[in-house]
């Protein structure tokens, strides 16, 4: 297990931007298309905004058409955990950082091979680390 992140909801106002903290703690969601890593080409790796835990690689990041950075896979195993989402009709999965706990987005089953899984993803909940 990786090391655990725990903060009071007052350091992570601190901590973070505005928007970071709505979608981060309060489990918000960007508007699609709207952010700086939907249409983002670079090579690196993808860390949680909150925390820097190392989540997904450029490699894994595919076009989905959904307005959210879209990944088949997590770079690591200490990467993210998975809960239930009962907030709307349809039940959906969750994704969260395994260190702080931050919400990422959701995980859908109808992603591209090898893996077949989509991570979807707020842009605002990452950071990118360029990697040559
Ligand atoms: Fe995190």
């Amino acid at each position: 297990m990786p090391e655990r992140i725990l903060k009071t909801d007052d350091e992570w106002k601190k901590l973070l931007t505005r928007e970071q903290y709505r979608v981060l703690r309060e489990k918000g969601t960007e508007l699609p298309d709207s952010g700086e890593y939907y249409r983002f080409r670079k090579d690196g790796v993808f860390l949680c905004a909150a925390c820097g835990n190392e989540l997904f690689s450029s490699e894994t990041k595919f076009e989905s058409g959904s307005g959210w950075p879209s990944f088949w896979a997590v770079v690591g195993r200490d990467s993210v955990t998975t809960a239930p989402d009962h907030s709307l009709e349809r039940e959906r999965t969750e994704v969260l950082c395994a260190r702080c706990g931050g919400h990422l987005g959701h995980l859908f089953a109808d992603g591209p091979d090898p893996t077949g899984m989509r991570y979807c993803v707020n842009s605002v909940s990452l950071e990118f680390r360029e990697e040559e």
